[in-house]
């Protein structure tokens, strides 16, 4: 299967800065201002998530473990609506593509 990841990511990507600029997460401006943040050191941010689904996303389509390789994006698309909503769309993209 050949698919061009650069132009979709950079697709969703834009799709999703815009989003995100305008969803402003009042207490988590509150906790950076303070300069604490309760992210497990061993947590993933959005943009390393981003980083990462397609290859979790390739795991997934592959029929693999994709969870248990990756648990930290697994744990992520767990917390994060935003993340899982893109996972998910891509799934779905890849799957009607194949
Ligand atoms: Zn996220």
């Amino acid at each position: 299967m050949k698919w061009n990841w650069g132009a979709f990511k950079e697709r969703l990507r834009r799709g999703i800065s815009q989003r995100r600029r305008n969803r402003l997460d009042p207490e988590l401006l509150k906790q950076m201002a303070r300069g604490i943040l309760t992210t497990r050191p061993d947590e993933i941010g959005c943009d390393e998530c981003f980083e990462q689904v397609d290859h979790f996303v390739d795991m997934v389509l592959a029929g693999k473990n994709a969870a248990a390789a990756m648990p930290l994006v697994q744990d992520h698309l767990n917390r994060c609506k935003d993340c899982r909503e893109e996972y998910e769309a891509l799934l779905t993209a890849l799957r009607a593509a194949a």
